[in-house]
């Protein structure tokens, strides 16, 4: 299994709201969706507004038939793609949600927002074949020649991240969470070597700690140089600094890769379009 190819792809890399507009053109305005594959399988990361243009695609290629998708959580930021995924309104493809810890089944969850008066078509109604999938916390599982580890974060409401690893390579994938005073040990642990890390960066130091605007402390994200702490510790090859808040614009996202590179140089700003071929030197145009 050594030296497959693990290749990650960013279809929607925007936190809390899409964000489109001429000041958020390069890095992209839509919310949370990875695409990651080896070269027989795929998983989709998060389900916000990228996933539309991910589903096209997969039907364009052809490729829509089956299709796994793992949750960090469900805020309306991460799910709000759902309605709009094409392969959910056609016969004879299978869509499989993973996610878990709310407390209330996980098709009901998803089930809400397309209820009237939001949206028109029941969740129940959708003519694919649709399983949803109960997570536990530290569960680990197996996707096709994925083997995925998860860990659960700090957030308003429960979260989980994820490494995914093929071939000897791994990236890990850590939305939403708050690092608080110091590197989480359960994020250190599932990071731990890890070829790329995805990274909540949506605040600055100062925004985090109110010297713009309010403090940000308890609101569930990270900054930059949470990331960096993280992926020092952990001996991580690449920072993917994602989740950028609504209002940074691409000079502001161009800036925090600049002041991250100071400290860890391996870093790039996550941006729509964005593909890593996972072990192999990044390069990104958005800084
Ligand atoms: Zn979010
Ligand atoms: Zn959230």
């Amino acid at each position: 299994m050594e030296d497959t190819k693990l290749t990650v792809r960013f279809w929607g890399v925007r936190g809390s709201l899409p964000s489109p507009g001429p000041d958020t053109a390069l890095v992209g305005g839509n919310t949370s969706c990875v695409e990651v594959t080896t070269p027989t399988t795929r998983v989709v990361l998060d389900a916000g507004s990228g996933l539309r243009a991910l589903g096209d695609a997969l039907v364009a290629r052809g490729e829509h038939r089956d299709t796994t998708l793992l949750l960090s959580h469900e805020h309306r930021d991460h799910v709000m793609g759902i309605p709009f995924f094409a392969p959910l309104y056609m016969p004879g493809c299978n869509v499989t949600f993973v996610s878990g810890g709310h407390g209330a089944p996980l098709r009901d969850v998803l089930a809400r927002q397309m209820t009237p008066p939001m949206f028109p078509v029941a969740f129940g109604s959708l003519p694919s074949r649709v399983v949803c999938r109960e997570l536990a916390p530290a569960e680990r599982l197996t996707v096709g020649d994925l083997e995925i580890e998860t860990a659960t974060l700090n957030h308003p409401d429960p979260v989980y991240a994820f490494r995914l690893s093929s071939g000897g390579k791994s990236v890990v994938f850590a939305t939403d969470t708050e690092h608080f005073a110091c590197v989480d040990p359960r994020l250190l642990r599932l990071a731990r070597g890890a070829d790329l890390l995805i990274y909540d960066a949506q605040y600055t130091p100062e925004e985090y700690a109110g010297e713009l605007g309010p403090p940000r402390t308890g609101w569930g994200h990270s900054t930059f140089a949470a990331g960096v702490e993280l992926a020092r510790a952990a001996g991580v090859g690449t920072l993917a600094l994602f989740h950028h808040d609504p209002r940074r614009t691409d000079a502001g996202v161009a800036e925090i890769v600049q002041r991250a590179r100071a400290s860890f140089p391996d870093t790039v700003a996550a941006r729509e379009g964005l593909t890593v071929e996972v072990g192999a030197a990044v390069r990104s145009r958005a800084a």
